[in-house]
């Protein structure tokens, strides 16, 4: 078990081989969820899975299971995996790695012959970039009962076209129920897309779990005036009002670092004339961070400050919170398998909490999870200039094998 490692250069070929389905001129890919390349990409993994000797089932959101059967296989299966759908001008890595490193995982059980008494399976989750159809991560979403089937299958895209029409046209609109099910335990593999690991100079990201987020949409009104006549004494400026609270975020973000983001990302100000005051300031503020208590903490602090700023200048505000997404904390038992899966392995190896969102966040509300990260060269993703080394690669693919083992017991 120890000395069992996966072909990295099989893992190479198979991402080269996925990402000339939607190939772009700049290196990267376009594979957008339930085209006719999503179905080629579909068509090839499934192939590959064939191959390697597992039962596929399609559920009614498209979801594919690849499974190996275990030899007890009314447990309740080990899963990995991710998506294969990319963004308009995605890489070869996002989502794709994490399915492969999967697929790539049960050919290293074929090959040595292992037995696990646990079921191993390889899911591709349906539209987990939400690009062509939003929201982002829907059918994993659906799987673990966050919206419901009927919500899932009427998203539509920009030409009216729903996930349900789409899903039956390419073929992919299974008869599986969508979730429902036991899994002993989830794991997903997936490059940083952040520059963290890299700078570091580490191998292997132990995933802790994911940031909370809090969004808000804040107005403030004053007083349009002229620019001359208008004494500074008797202004109400609204974007002076606007910039004070800006400057506040960015304190608040600084004063919870290593892990709070705060970025006011988008400003309007009306009538945003040169020689006009400024009577009407919207914009947006994003809080993240992956613990609850300091979120709301940031949230009190905001709300107090630009309140006061809002009384002692005299202006009005409509302050509002249009999102929370509570963070994520995956699972002590697989948090530790990638760790321990690391070491057995010998990579460097750090603790970090994930930027962005993953399907695994929303199969962590209905079953043990972890994810593995790898670095990407300068932290660029969801971009065709998205780059891992096979090296890196093969080594969170190993970390991968090693984690799946531990829940899925050999025989
Ligand atoms: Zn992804």
């Amino acid at each position: 078990m120890q000395n069992m490692n996966v072909k990295g250069d099989r893992l190479w070929e198979s991402l080269m081989e996925m990402a000339k389905i939607g190939a772009t001129k700049k290196g990267g890919c376009c594979r957008l969820a339930l085209t006719d390349l999503d179905k080629e990409g579909r068509d090839l993994f499934s192939s590959w899975c064939n191959d390697a000797g597992c039962t596929i089932k399609v559920d009614k959101m498209g979801n594919i299971f690849a499974r190996r059967a275990g030899t007890r296989d009314d447990l309740p299966p080990v899963m990995t995996g991710s998506h294969l759908d990319t963004q308009p001008t995605g890489g070869k890595y996002d989502g794709v790695f994490g399915v492969l490193a999967g697929l790539e995982v049960l050919r290293t059980l074929n090959d040595f012959d292992v037995k696990t008494e646990h079921p191993v399976e390889v899911a591709v989750w349906t539209n987990e970039e939400g690009s062509r159809f939003a929201p982002a991560m829907v059918a994993s979403g659906v799987f673990a009962g966050v919206f419901d089937l009927e919500y899932g299958l009427s998203r539509a895209d920009l030409d009216g076209k729903t996930m349900g029409e789409e899903l039956k046209r390419i073929g992919y609109a299974g008869t599986e129920e969508v979730g429902g099910r036991e899994i002993k335990a989830f794991f997903e593999a997936h490059i940083e897309q952040g520059p963290i690991l890299e700078h570091e100079e580490k191998t292997i990201g132990v995933v802790m779990g994911a940031q909370g987020q809090r969004w808000y949409e804040i107005t403030i009104t004053g007083q349009e005036a002229h620019a001359g006549p208008t004494p500074m004494a008797r202004r109400k400026d609204a974007l002076v009002a606007a910039s004070k609270i800006i400057t506040e975020v960015n304190r608040i973000g600084m004063d919870n670092q290593p892990f709070a983001c705060a970025t006011v990302g988008l400003i309007q100000s009306s009538p945003n004339s040169r020689n006009t005051i400024p009577g009407e300031v919207f914009f947006t503020v994003d809080f993240r961070h992956p613990k609850d208590e300091i979120l709301s903490k940031m949230d009190a602090e905001l709300r107090a400050f630009a309140e006061k700023t809002a009384k002692d200048g005299g202006y009005e505000m409509k302050f509002e919170e249009i999102w929370y997404s509570p963070p994520v904390e995956f699972d002590t038992d697989c948090v530790n398998a990638v760790r321990k899966g690391s070491e057995i392995a010998g990579y460097s190896h750090m603790d970090i909490i994930s930027g962005a969102g993953h399907d695994a966040c929303y199969i962590s509300r209905v079953a043990p999870t972890g994810m593995i990260f790898v670095p990407c060269e300068n932290g660029i993703s969801h971009n065709e200039e998205e780059e891992a080394t096979p090296e890196d690669l093969a080594a969170g693919c190993n970390v991968l094998l090693h984690a799946i083992v531990e829940r899925a017991n050999i025989v």
